[in-house]
């Protein structure tokens, strides 16, 4: 029998320890389970964490190729990486910093993130650096920063079982965090405890809340005003709070919308905005997520749930604004990878702290970029212009973007290199593609959602030709930039050399080791000395105070502190824009996608060929019936149609792109929306690119759509595919 290795799932971001062992023999993981003996989650783990860790159903990439003649051809690794270098090396050369992009993620390890960005930032000095974590945290990070000067959010999993009130908004955690939300249940379900869900979908967290408030899609920002107008007419303001340790709360209630319109404009009753206001009361926290993140309002809805936790103070332990983070370390990326901000959440225009990153990388700081660059989308709209050549690390922006359409269309343009673990939608646009060890194969560390950091190892080796994504970067660095890194980068020095540099600022890791993570197993930043572990942040008990306090029963000298200029927690300011694709006769209906409890991200590890199930309402189903059926090739041929009896097929169409989907009926869904989910590669082709002018964080969540018959050679190539 192998060892049992003890690291961190890279699934979610919810951060589960596990071990894992090798098999007997040859490569991959033999088991994996939850590790009793992790703080995080004391042995719990879901079905999909263990699953997509151990068993992954996408195609492993173990050989490096090339682009010879159109096709993908095997090569060594060394040729490949010669290949990479090359055309990477001949774009900044002819044609400057910003002709190459680099595009990283939320499933590396901070290591490699931080690496990454020292070589895009400090190697290349490109403006086109992003992650695939703005494509569902900007929002809330954007918000965060308004209203605290401080990325993060302030509780964390010791508040869930203090609050009284558990309201998860735009969120699905029973599908999407599974160990988090059973924390959440069995704290609701106490005596006087309560789960409110607010979501257009009775999703399946909404399936077991004690109170469902169904809001109409893009209705966030309406529905949260709502709920502050009434906390202010009812006075349930926290004045001590609110003059104490916040600003701007007069000019917002001066711009308050009356209650009963905004409420009218969410599509939501007086009881249920009433049904809020009462509950927040309580000592409570609100959890956010992507139906709150991915809209051109989502800073705006994001600022206006901290607002209403500020309002009522609701940001004590026990309490407070809870963002939930998708991937697995969306978290420890916003810290370390150079990409919004310099490694602790360094502002990227201070020219003191460009000065002090600049410094410790031995690089001339006018090698850095201005500003942090267009976001995603902005990087994807500069290819064929300023930018020629990408290079994307743990990514799948061919699946995962919006109107994917377009990304394929432009990745034609340039000179692609994808670094990858499994064969990908982008893999197929790749002029070079480096295959990367995966989780059980890396040593670093990881951060959860909580700011938790904690340690990811190798319980197997890769096979020949494999490397981990932190030596390829190296590997590519020392071709192209030679001296970045001083020497193979290795792990712990590496995680080193990222921690010192975040010491004394807001993100502080400096008292994190791998000798401390050995010992301890997790630690919360900001930890700036190696005996310290952060708990709630900006809040102190003070003496006469209890730690694990309530609202009711707070200490008298409780006092709160921000990485604001004035040191006080800002009310926002955000103002709702209109829907940038609203429905209309030609697309009548509203498009939003979402989780499936059993896959994660664009789906690579849990690859079906069937295509998207679009789930409808009865009445929507009802009302396309006739459509749907018309066409004696709207339903699977019999041959085709063996042992998938009743399966309605269709056409889910956009002012983009067109896709074959499964229709199915549920009462779930609210009229007027189709529901897909973000897994498949082709629901992208549907979405909107329109971002968020705040965060860059682009609005999947609504755009106009229009269901039609499938096309015979659609149902041909389903037929296909399945038989
Ligand atoms: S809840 Fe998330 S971190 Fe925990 S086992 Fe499941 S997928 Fe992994």
């Amino acid at each position: 029998m192998t060892d049992l290795v003890p690291t961190t799932c890279m699934r979610c971001a919810v951060g589960c320890g596990h071990v894992q062992q090798a098999p007997d023999r040859g490569y991959g993981l033999g088991s994996v389970r939850g590790d009793p003996s992790h703080p995080v989650n004391r042995g719990l783990a879901c079905q999909r964490g263990v699953s997509e860790t151990a068993d992954p159903d996408g195609e492993w990439l173990t050989r490096p190729l090339v682009r010879k003649g159109g096709e993908l051809v095997p090569t060594t690794i060394e040729s490949a990486l010669e290949r990479a270098a090359e055309g990477l090396g001949t774009a900044l050369e002819d044609s400057g910093s910003d002709s190459v992009a680099v595009l990283g993620s939320g499933q590396q390890t901070n290591e490699a993130a931080y690496a990454l960005g020292k070589l895009a930032r400090g190697g290349f000095g490109t403006r086109y650096y992003d992650a695939n974590t703005t494509l569902c945290m900007a929002s809330a990070v954007t918000a965060y920063y308004d209203a605290f000067g401080s990325d993060a959010p302030p509780p964390t999993y010791d508040d869930i079982p203090e609050a009284e009130t558990h309201v998860v908004w735009g969120a699905n955690p029973s599908a999407a965090h599974p160990v988090m939300f059973r924390w959440i249940r069995q704290s609701a379900d106490d005596d006087d405890s309560e789960l409110i869900v607010v979501d257009p979908v009775h999703s399946e967290t909404a399936e077991v809340a004690d109170h469902h408030v169904p809001l109409e899609p893009g209705g966030d920002l309406a529905l949260a005003r709502a709920v502050l107008a009434r906390v202010i007419e009812t006075d349930r303001v926290d004045e001590a709070f609110v003059d104490e340790a916040t600003v701007g709360f007069d000019e917002l209630r001066d711009d308050l919308p009356d209650a009963a319109e905004a409420a009218e404009m969410a599509g939501v009753s007086m009881a249920d905005v009433d049904h809020l206001t009462d509950a927040l009361e309580d000592p409570t926290l609100l959890y956010w997520g992507m139906g709150i993140n991915q809209s051109v309002n989502g800073t705006a809805a994001a600022g206006a749930l901290i607002d209403l936790c500020l309002a009522t103070g609701n940001l004590r332990p026990g309490s407070g604004p809870f963002s939930l983070t998708g991937q697995a370390n969306s978290m420890g990326t916003r810290v370390c990878s150079s990409k919004g901000s310099w490694p602790g959440h360094r502002p990227f225009a201070d020219p003191d702290h460009r000065r002090a990153v600049a410094e410790t990388w031995d690089v001339p700081v006018s090698r850095f970029p201005d500003d942090p660059g267009p976001g995603p989308v902005g990087i994807v709209d500069a290819i064929g212009d300023d930018v020629e050549a990408v290079y994307a690390v743990a990514t799948n922006p061919v699946a995962g973007m919006p109107d994917t359409t377009r990304v394929r269309e432009k990745l034609e343009h340039a000179f692609l290199v994808v670094q990858d673990a499994f064969r990908s939608e982008t893999v197929e646009y790749a002029d070079v593609v480096l295959p990367a060890a995966t989780w059980g194969e890396s040593e670093g560390t990881t951060t959860n959602m909580e700011r938790t950091v904690s340690r990811v190892r190798a319980a197997t080796e890769t096979p020949s030709g494999v490397r981990t994504d932190l030596a390829l970067i190296g590997d590519l660095a020392d071709r192209i930039v030679p001296d970045l890194f001083d020497e193979t980068p290795e792990p712990e020095s590496v995680f080193d050399e990222f921690a010192a540099l975040t010491a004394g600022t807001p993100a502080d890791l400096s008292g994190i080791s791998y000798d401390r993570l050995e010992a301890e197993r997790a630690v919360r930043w900001p930890a700036p000395a190696p005996d310290v572990s952060a708990g709630y942040r900006y809040y102190e008990a003070g003496d006469a105070g209890d730690e694990r306090t309530t609202t009711d029963d707070a200490p008298a000298d409780e006092s709160w502190s921000f990485y604001t200029e004035s040191g006080r927690a800002r009310f926002s300011t955000g103002e709702a824009r209109a829907l940038p694709e609203p429905t209309d006769e030609s697309y009548p209906f509203t498009l939003t996608t979402a989780r499936r409890p059993d896959a994660y991200n664009t789906g690579v590890r849990t690859r079906e060929d069937e295509p998207p199930t679009a789930r409808v309402s009865p009445a929507t189903a009802a009302a396309i019936a006739d459509d749907l059926e018309a066409p004696a090739d709207g339903h699977m041929s019999d041959e085709a149609d063996e042992g998938d009896e009743g399966r309605q097929y269709g056409r889910v169409v956009s002012r983009r792109a067109s896709v074959t989907v499964c229709v199915e009926t549920d009462d779930a869904i609210p009229d007027g929306v189709v529901w897909l989910p973000i897994h498949h590669p082709d629901v992208n082709d549907l979405t909107l690119p329109d971002v968020d002018p705040r965060s860059n964080e682009p609005n999947f969540k609504q755009c106009a759509v229009r269901l039609e018959p499938p096309r015979e050679q659609d149902v041909r190539a389903v037929a296909e595919a399945s038989a």
